[in-house]
């Protein structure tokens, strides 16, 4: 079967350069997002073909999930499989840096050009072509096998998140977003504003009363105030830094990044509020919900010993849906375990088509992932494409690595689909 599978894969790698041509010509670029009906249209008729059950549904309107599931013959007592990918793509920026087109796929030296190639379109396409050659193959498989084309990744709008409060499930999930071809899990990601606010409002004139000595005005620069809440995150990221470590990570990758401030509202005044936007990123040992705690634990300290904070409580706002509309994301980490029976097959059926070991590791990067492990699901990112690539001008893969993931992602589903619970 193994030799079957990797015939007819290279017999048709036209038909996937077509595939991954047809896709990357919907300019599916997020933010601005709400621009993926088409392409999602594309890939529900294509499941569809292939005889799956689909349904869709809007996550934002425009930005539509499609999910079909392919019955296995004896669900019930064998394996099944989610198969994830997202159909959004990063933002272009200029144009004119391009030496391709950039909706148009253009064969160059063994590689295919293209935004969305390596991220992650290519893998999408992948998935597509192998359905459809296992179908060819009569494969039968056992286990339901179930196909996720999300949006939003791009933005941090989890259309996972969507699929996982619908209830969708199974018994292992590969996420098939650029690992090169490693098996990853991953850290998490949260963003968060922190806002200091003054209950009142003062001219600047009034700043020498709020300063100096018999002044008798208790006031104060919500600016001058977050330059404490910044040091204060500081002193916590050193020690995050030098406490905390987790295997496959490179000391101190849990930062916590200042990335925006904005605050006050006139020369003429005193800034009475300030509000800061931190990217803060965790290791897969802890949840969003444990660093966000640690996180106001800590500041709430600083507040305590300034006399102005005590009275003027910090306020937080964490995660969010969108990027777009609420200036919020949340991505779960997602642990990794070797000895799970799927984690071991991946790596057996890599081995198999590529003849060398497979990776087990730790992405450098966050993907969708960690939704699918939030809810429970045993999951693992495992897809073609380099991590320089994705958001990349000329962003391209490797045609070969393309038809080599196609192979293994065949020999896969064949093996685990067909393996008892
Ligand atoms: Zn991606």
């Amino acid at each position: 079967m193994e030799n079957l599978i990797s015939n007819l894969v290279d017999e048709r790698q036209e038909e996937l350069l077509q595939l991954l041509a047809d896709l990357v010509r919907f300019p599916t670029v997020s933010p601005p997002a709400r621009n993926t009906a088409g392409v999602q249209q594309y890939i529900r008729e294509y499941l569809k073909r292939e005889k799956f059950e689909t349904s869709s549904w809007d996550v934002f309107p425009g930005d539509p999930n499609v999910v079909g599931i392919k019955r296995g013959t004896n669900g019930t007592r064998y394996n099944s499989l989610i198969i994830n990918g997202h159909i959004d793509v990063a933002e272009v920026g200029d144009e004119t840096e391009w030496t391709v087109p950039v909706f148009e796929l253009t064969e160059k030296d063994g590689f295919a050009y293209g935004r969305g190639t390596s991220d992650m379109k290519g893998a999408v396409a992948a998935t597509l072509l192998a359905i459809k050659l296992l179908n060819e193959l009569d494969v039968e498989l056992k286990g339901d096998l179930q196909i996720q084309a999300v949006i939003g990744e791009e933005a941090g709008e989890a259309g996972t998140l969507s699929c996982m409060e619908k209830g969708y499930t199974a018994d292992f999930a590969l996420v098939v977003d650029g690992s090169d071809r490693q098996i990853h899990g991953q850290g998490g990601v949260i963003t968060g504003w922190i806002t200091v606010k003054s209950k009142e409002v003062f001219h600047d004139a009034m700043r020498m009363s709020m300063l100096n000595a018999g002044g008798n005005v208790k006031g104060a620069s919500a600016i001058e105030k977050m330059m404490k809440v910044i040091a204060g995150l500081q002193d916590l990221e050193r020690h995050w830094a030098v406490t905390k470590q987790y295997p496959g990570f490179a000391p101190g990758t849990n930062t916590i990044n200042p990335a925006v401030i904005e605050g006050g509202r006139h020369a003429a005044f005193v800034a009475d509020e300030c509000r800061l936007w931190i990217t803060v990123h965790f290791y897969p040992n802890e949840t969003y919900q444990s660093v966000v705690n640690e996180i106001e634990e800590h500041l709430n300290h600083v507040a305590k010993a300034d006399p102005w904070l005590r009275d003027n409580p910090i306020h937080y706002k964490w995660g969010g849906k969108s990027m777009i509309e609420e200036r919020g994301e949340i991505f779960p980490a997602l642990e990794m375990n070797k000895d799970h029976v799927g984690v071991q097959l991946l790596a057996h059926c890599h081995e198999q088509t590529e003849k060398s070991p497979a990776t087990i590791g730790m992405s450098k990067t966050v993907t969708d992932a960690g939704w699918l492990g939030e809810a429970g699901i045993p999951t693992v990112i495992y897809g073609p494409g380099k991590l320089e690539e994705a958001h990349s001008v000329d962003e391209k893969i490797n045609i070969e690595e393309l038809l080599t993931f196609t192979k293994t992602l065949m020999v896969f589903i064949n093996r685990w689909c067909n393996s008892e619970k």
